[in-house]
């Protein structure tokens, strides 16, 4: 049993054979795979994608490369 702890599936790169590379991870041995969201469009992509495919779980949050973007709103912070 193996957990890909970071993928990120939801680029459009993966458009054409998304389904192939998650069967593809499933049958090697990968029973779970963490789909990190970038920003908030991506989040929304990941949580897509952790609701389509069983083995697929979605991080959500503010990627440390994109930290110098997040606004208040979108980290929770106390006004
Ligand atoms: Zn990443």
């Amino acid at each position: 049993m193996l957990t890909d702890t970071h993928c990120h599936l939801h680029l459009r790169q993966f458009d054409l054979d998304r389904d192939e590379v998650v069967a593809r991870a499933q049958a090697n041995g990968v029973t779970k795979i963490i789909e990190v969201g970038i920003d908030l469009a991506s989040d929304k992509e990941a949580t897509a994608l952790a609701a389509r495919y069983p083995q697929v779980y979605a991080a959500v949050g503010v990627h440390p490369h994109e930290a110098e973007k997040a606004t208040q709103d979108r980290v929770g912070g106390v006004a």
